[in-house]
């Protein structure tokens, strides 16, 4: 199994690596720092070199427990071959200030009108969240949600991810109020989650790329929503750079 570098150092953009295997369209490494896609959160994208070569890589995916890097060019590695990897950072950074983002719109929307996220996809430029049950999202309250978020970023909150054993890490997040129901789902395999904290005010199981401090994500702005499905909005949201 690829051992995944984001999960302790999000800030990591270029790593060293030994190529496992190799196949028609990907790769597979025993270390990476790309993020795969998952969690609602798009997959990093970059190149990996080899002394004077060097091969993009527009998609990382799980795929039958493997953590597959994709490339449209013939792979000019083997397995054995040592590769040097490095992130499209700028775009990287983007899906970690959207990410951790919508963890506070979510929180926000879930505390001051009770709603559940339940689907996101995070990406560069615009983002956007469903929530439920909602039946439609007017100027009031965008104006409301972008305030309210954007004086959450304006505290300037850590950002922190722990890993705990499965048990340890429900009681963690039940004791505080935070919702579990989701994490009972995941299979008795998983006997570690990644218990991401943002300050006082937030706290879930999560598997993606976060900034360290709130005061990275910039502001907030509520773009448009749409009905998607009985009570249930599909809200997009884009960010000002600090
Ligand atoms: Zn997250």
């Amino acid at each position: 199994m690829t051992n995944l570098l984001y999960m302790s150092d999000n800030y990591l953009r270029e790593f060293d690596a030994v190529v496992q295997k190799v196949a028609d369209d990907y790769l597979v490494l025993d270390q990476t720092a790309f993020y795969y896609l998952g969690g609602g959160q798009s997959s990093d994208r970059g190149s990996l070199s080899s002394e004077d070569t060097s091969l993009g890589i527009h998609e990382v995916r799980r795929v039958e427990g493997e953590i597959r890097h994709f490339t449209n060019d013939p792979i000019p590695f083997k397995a054995g071959t040592k590769v040097h990897g490095a992130l499209d950072w700028e775009f990287r950074y983007e899906c970690m200030r959207f990410h951790t983002a919508q963890h506070l719109l979510s929180r926000y929307l879930q505390l001051k009108y009770d709603l559940i996220t339940v689907g996101n996809m995070i990406k560069p430029k615009r983002s956007r969240a469903d929530f439920t049950p909602m039946h439609k999202f007017d100027d009031a309250l965008k104006r409301d949600v972008e305030e309210g978020v954007n004086a959450i970023f304006a505290r300037e909150l850590d950002v922190d991810t722990r890993m705990m054993p499965r048990d340890e890490a429900i009681s963690f997040l039940n004791e505080r109020g935070y919702q579990t129901r989701y994490l009972e789902m995941v299979p008795a395999s998983v006997t570690e989650f990644r218990v991401l904290i943002i300050g006082d005010y937030d706290a879930a199981s999560c598997a993606g790329t976060h900034v360290a401090n709130t005061r990275e994500i910039g502001a907030i702005q509520i773009g448009k929503s749409k009905n998607v499905g009985a009570g249930k909005q599909r809200i997009y949201f884009s960010l000002k750079a600090p």
